[in-house]
């Protein structure tokens, strides 16, 4: 029997990240030495206190369900964070902590947003915000940023993207996929566009403590005229390498919170409870030596790239990505088939170079390719050099 789907789900697009990646990965159990630089994942482990508290958590009993929101220990324990590292004023009952910041942001646009609304969303995205805008009822509004501004949106693409339906506007910094991070200043200008407008703001600083010799600031932080249309997305998946925890949080205005709490209560309930035993006490325990091997990387493979001719490769602020232009070659051969689009530079690239990348196309950005450096320092000198030898292989 055909099965019906529901117009919900019938044209949503698995995410490219994590379907690259798994078929990465079967690639590599059936003995391919792929060097993968397609997922954000850092190649730490966790914080030992964290794996430490994660196993008294199970061994003492806390096994049991909490507060669907998370609990108030933790919530204490986040808000004093934002308050700490952030300078941001949140009330324990204004933080949702939820199964991944992944998570968090899904219920952020459902909790926000209804049929006919509009998300203003700068190109280039991470590949999940499309896809939940639309799940959520509302319209994603891309709008384009180029290299010119180091790929961030301006007060000019801002303002020109707003209409009567615009219900709130999404910021990534630092980005995924481009490594970008706003300035102070640049998100004090993004933010007097929206002054005097009932537009909400959702920015996502899940990456917050990667960044090279640049400051992170938050949003509220530098327009605090908009704390209470903001929703600040933060997350255990980077800054402490537990990605598997599958911890995430979403700090929001009161009414927001409540209403997202009771979503959650009815949609997962709490996140695990061990995570959440782990990850407060993660908070404590960050290591600033995964930043400076990040760092490291970032550099080298910057370099690396902007060595091959026809790759022209911006320097990224934050993150653990870099995402050049490799529009150059499109047109060109590869094992006798032509590169038409990022998608078949990729593919190609894996067939003949055994190196994963994504491409751009996943992100709105159809002229680049993505490479992850949150992998060895020796996977990052070998994806340039058969990256070299790829693009010498191309024929005209
Ligand atoms: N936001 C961005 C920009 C990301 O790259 C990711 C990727 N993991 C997430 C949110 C979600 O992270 P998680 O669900 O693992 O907390
Ligand atoms: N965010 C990471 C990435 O972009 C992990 C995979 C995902 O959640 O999309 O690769």
């Amino acid at each position: 029997m055909k099965q019906r789907l529901s117009n919900r789900v019938r044209n949503i697009a698995p995410s490219a990240t994590m379907s690259i990646d798994a078929k990465t990965k079967s690639l590599m159990a059936g003995g391919k030495p792929v060097i993968n630089m397609s997922v954000g994942e850092p190649d730490f482990d966790t914080p030992v206190a964290a794996a430490f508290a994660g196993v008294r958590a199970i061994t003492s009993g806390k096994t049991r369900y909490t507060p669907a929101a998370g609990t108030l220990e933790l919530r204490k324990a986040i808000a004093a964070k934002l308050m700490r590292e952030n300078g941001l004023t949140y009330q324990p009952e204004q933080i949702v902590v939820s199964s991944g910041a992944k998570h968090s942001l899904f219920n952020t646009f459902l909790a926000l947003c209804d049929e006919g609304d509009e998300v203003i969303l700068p190109a280039p995205y991470w590949v999940s915000y499309p896809e939940q805008i639309r799940l959520s009822g509302a319209t994603p509004v891309i709008v384009q940023a180029t290299e010119a501004t180091g790929y961030k949106l301006t007060p000019q693409l801002l303002a020109a993207a707003i209409t009567p339906h615009t219900r709130a506007l999404l910021l990534n910094s630092p980005n995924n996929p481009t490594g970008a991070v706003y300035t102070e200043q640049e998100l004090r200008d993004l933010g007097e566009v929206l002054l005097d407008k009932e537009i909400y703001v959702v920015t996502d600083e899940i990456y917050e403590k990667l960044v090279y010799g640049v400051e992170q600031v938050s949003f509220a932080a530098v327009v605090p005229e908009l704390m209470d249309r903001t929703l600040t997305v933060n997350g255990f998946s980077k800054a402490f390498a537990m990605t598997g925890w599958r911890l995430g949080y979403v700090a929001a205005p009161p009414d927001l919170a409540k209403a997202m709490a009771s979503l959650q209560s009815h949609a997962t309930g709490n996140p695990s409870s061990i995570s959440q035993y782990a990850g407060l006490a993660a908070l404590d325990d960050f290591n600033p030596a995964m930043v400076a091997e990040f760092h490291r990387r970032r550099n080298t493979l910057v370099h690396g790239l902007q060595a091959i001719p026809g790759v022209e490769c911006l320097l990224p602020d934050g993150a653990f990505y870099v995402f050049p232009n490799v529009s150059h070659w499109f047109g060109y051969r590869a094992s006798g088939q032509v590169i038409d689009s990022s998608t078949r530079f990729c593919e190609l690239l894996l067939e003949q170079e055994l190196v994963a990348a994504v491409p751009g196309d996943a992100f709105g950005s159809p002229q680049n390719i993505r490479l992850s450096y949150a992998t060895s320092y020796e996977n990052v000198e070998a994806a340039v050099s058969h990256l070299q030898r790829f693009i010498s292989s191309l024929e005209a």
